[in-house]
């Protein structure tokens, strides 16, 4: 393949600002946030970066369960016993007995008549979107929501409307705006994963059922962590009953990869056989279902990790806000706690600070982030324990003392 740019019209030069701005922010001596290598991986809570042993508390890995004993018997056995990949799409030779216990379990777990295993959350939600309202139909949605989300609206063809962040009242009169005809669909998050946030899901699915819309929640950072059975905010907020469908991922409490809609819905099956992200494309190999299932059906009796998990959250919340640190919400709402900073050199001088003491946090900039707000995200797992809680937090004041990111 040539290497040469071509003279006229290079299609790349569009992004010649962003390679600029990274260039001048390596310029400055500072490492790339965006290309951590994970040399080993201890435990749901240690890697080793560079050499270094890491604290990790920038995964989603919510509940352990990457390295649970029986998670990955479960996935050594069907690797041993259906080989490594099904090489096909779910409707035709890619449907394994592996996928139908995940689903099963999935339907155990959701108390739901059906579920729908997509090979990842992003498809999940693409899938739903974009199938489920056509061109004279109307999603609505919270302007925060994730990135496959909008994607999902991008590939359909229904009429968009935003309202805003977490507004009960604006979502009211959006909907009360719309015309009479054609139908509605509310997407609602459970957990917002950028400020960690949640929604006000009680008030949000009232509003959209006084206005005759279907309501889609994705639970992909409340599963395993909120309501009694870990199914999600939704549960916590006891509108199980008004929910429609559920979107979720297995790439964050459940610790594998994969995503899924579980519903009640009476025609609900007709989704695999008009759904492009389900049809045409590759279902996820045995051994990933396998852990799935086996991690899922472990998460409904996960009380004591949850617990823990909010322990952790709510620890580490009080602990930076008594440093002096600017946090997004102003207590605990969910495992995310993100730690608000001025600019992107702060930022990322604060990241790489963390990083030589010893812990390893997401660092995020917009677009990924509302409101164009530059933030350390530390996500907690149930897994660490409360002494690593404390380093964490004492780390934090050193690498804040030494960027004069507080006092
Ligand atoms: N929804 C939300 C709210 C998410 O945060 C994510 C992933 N960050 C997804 C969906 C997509 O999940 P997956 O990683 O399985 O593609």
């Amino acid at each position: 393949m040539r290497e040469e740019t071509p003279p006229a019209a290079d299609l790349f030069s569009k992004f010649d600002p962003l390679i600029a701005e990274r260039q001048a922010l390596l310029d400055t001596g500072v490492r790339d946030p965006f290309a951590i290598v994970m040399d080993k991986v201890l435990s749901p809570t240690l890697a080793v970066i560079q050499g270094k042993e890491t604290i990790l508390l920038g995964t989603y890995n919510y509940m352990g369960m990457t390295f649970d004993p029986d998670v990955i018997a479960a996935g050594k056995k069907a690797l041993d016993e259906f080989g490594s990949g099904t090489t096909g799409s779910r409707v035709l030779n890619g449907t394994y007995q592996g996928h139908k216990e995940c689903e099963e379990a999935l339907k155990a777990f959701y108390g739901t008549k059906h579920a729908m295993v997509f090979s990842t959350g992003y498809q999940a939600n693409l899938g739903l979107m974009s199938t489920l309202a056509g061109k004279d139909d109307y999603i609505i949605l919270d302007a925060d929501s994730h990135a496959s989300i909008y994607d999902g609206c991008a590939l359909g063809s229904a009429n968009i409307v935003r309202f805003r962040h977490n507004s009960v009242e604006d979502l009211d009169k959006r909907l009360g705006r719309l015309p009479a005809t054609g139908g509605r669909l509310v997407v609602l998050e459970g957990v917002y994963s950028m400020l960690g946030d949640i929604a006000p899901l009680k008030e949000m699915v009232a509003v959209a059922k006084k206005h005759g819309a279907m309501i889609v929640v994705d639970e992909a950072h409340g599963m395993g962590f909120f309501g009694p059975n870990g199914r999600g905010v939704f549960e916590e907020a006891g509108v199980e009953a008004d929910v429609d469908f559920v979107v979720g991922t297995f790439s964050k409490s459940v610790g594998t990869v994969g995503g899924f809609v579980v519903s009640n819905h009476p025609k609900f099956e007709v989704l695999r056989l008009v759904c492009r992200p389900y049809v045409f494309t590759a279902s996820l190999p045995p051994s990933v279902v396998a852990t799935a299932a086996t991690s899922i059906r472990k998460l409904m009796h996960a009380g004591a990790k949850r617990a823990h998990l909010w322990e952790n959250s709510k620890r580490l919340h009080k602990g930076l806000r008594d440093l002096g640190f600017n946090i997004a919400t102003p207590e605990a709402e969910s495992a995310i706690i993100a730690v608000l900073l001025p600019d992107q050199d702060k930022t990322v001088r604060m990241w790489q600070a963390l990083l030589e003491q010893g812990v390893y946090v997401n660092m995020a900039r917009p677009p990924a982030t509302p409101a164009g707000m530059y933030l350390l995200r530390c996500s907690l797992c149930a897994e660490h324990s409360s002494e690593q809680v404390g380093h964490i937090i004492d780390m934090f004041a050193a690498a804040g003392r030494a960027t004069g990111c507080i006092a």
